[in-house]
């Protein structure tokens, strides 16, 4: 969202877009947040002089939607004037994290997303515009695969659907931005992959991960690890110890495998090692970070945004990756949308 100075007036839909898009950064309240987006849906059909002459006659709040809070920002923005609600948003808005900046600047994209296909809390249009707003390239939607029933997880047919989806998204974008297809599909306990071939053959990145036993013993786990790594379908191994430092979902231990083995395999198939930007997770611990780094390893820089303003949290990613001195020519999201999908669909 740098297209904009943070100083200068937006139309009202751009203005409550990047309220909520801020708030969420913020980690705010979803429910509050939603009273933004909810309200720009509401005026975006609507024609410009409605809109005006609504806000001018006060009468804004009549519309669903819409109550005196929005209307206030819709009027504001109406009028030219930044809503003081946004001016004291943007004041606190720096970086999520120092010593990335420039690695960040450097990202083209993001792998791992999700909607409210499967667990994440909104659209995957909203997904998409949040993270052309942001200047990405593209967009990897990588909702859950079956198996994950509390993540409302996606059968071949609800995938197949949500690709058609998809495509109609991005007819809509122009050619600037792309919206890839994609899925973070659970590795089962022998390694396999918890989508069909077929549904795998016809995604452009596939985000791989462990969501379920995670103490499995070492050894299990390392071949379960290293058989989802040969797949030739896996292009990230997501949240490799599935850990949890902090925050409301409480700690959990990273699981155990060789970690070098796990690493070498990535290596040798040309799979990235994800570096999960959430701050729960800062997965992989720096320890292995810095292991997958001298093992040659490629790395992918993800958000695992559960909602839009979740995508900014790149910044955190960028930051670790440049504190364990990774070269960014090893990092795919900083590779053009071409080079990406060569890379992607190599081993198909
Ligand atoms: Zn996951
Ligand atoms: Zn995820």
């Amino acid at each position: 969202m740098n297209d904009t100075p943070s100083g200068a007036a937006r139309g009202p839909v751009a203005t409550l877009r990047r309220i909520a898009f801020l708030m969420e950064r913020q980690r705010e309240e979803t429910r509050r947040i939603e009273a933004f987006r909810n309200a720009a849906r509401t005026i975006l059909p609507l024609p410009e002089e409605e809109v005006r002459a609504r806000a001018e006659a006060g009468t804004l709040t009549e519309l669903p939607g819409i109550g005196k809070s929005t209307a206030a920002v819709i009027t504001d923005a109406c009028r030219g004037v930044v809503p003081e609600r946004l001016q004291r948003l943007e004041a606190t808005a720096g970086p999520l994290a120092r010593g990335g900046e420039e690695l960040r600047a450097l990202l083209r994209g993001d792998l791992h997303s999700h909607s409210d296909w499967s667990d994440g809390g909104s659209p995957l249009e909203e997904m998409a515009m949040t993270a052309m707003e942001l200047g990405h390239d593209y967009l990897v939607l990588t909702d859950h695969s079956p198996r994950l029933r509390v993540a409302n997880g996606l059968s071949a047919e609800r995938l197949a659907r949500q690709l058609g989806v998809v495509d109609a998204v991005n007819e809509h974008l122009g050619g600037a931005f792309t919206l890839l297809k994609g899925i973070e599909v659970d590795i089962l306990d022998d390694g396999s992959l918890d989508q069909t071939p077929e549904m795998l053959g016809r995604l452009d990145v596939r985000v791989a991960s462990v969501h379920s036993k995670l103490k499995m013993d070492e050894a299990p786990m390392t071949r379960r690890m290293v058989a989802a790594v040969r797949d030739p379908h896996t292009n990230v191994l997501a949240h490799c110890t599935g850990r949890l430092v902090t925050g409301n979902r409480g700690t959990r231990p990273p699981s155990r495998f060789d970690a070098k083995a796990v690493f070498t395999a990535c290596a040798e198939e040309g799979v990235a090692v994800e570096i999960n930007s959430r701050p729960e997770r800062r997965d992989p611990p720096t320890r292995l970070l810095e292991l997958a780094r001298d093992l040659g390893c490629l790395f992918s820089i993800d958000s695992d945004a559960h909602a839009p303003g979740q995508l900014d949290m790149l910044d955190h990613g960028a930051a670790r990756a440049t504190e364990a001195g990774i070269d960014p020519d090893r990092i795919v999201n900083t590779w053009d949308r071409d080079r990406l999908l060569t890379w992607a669909s190599a081993r198909l």
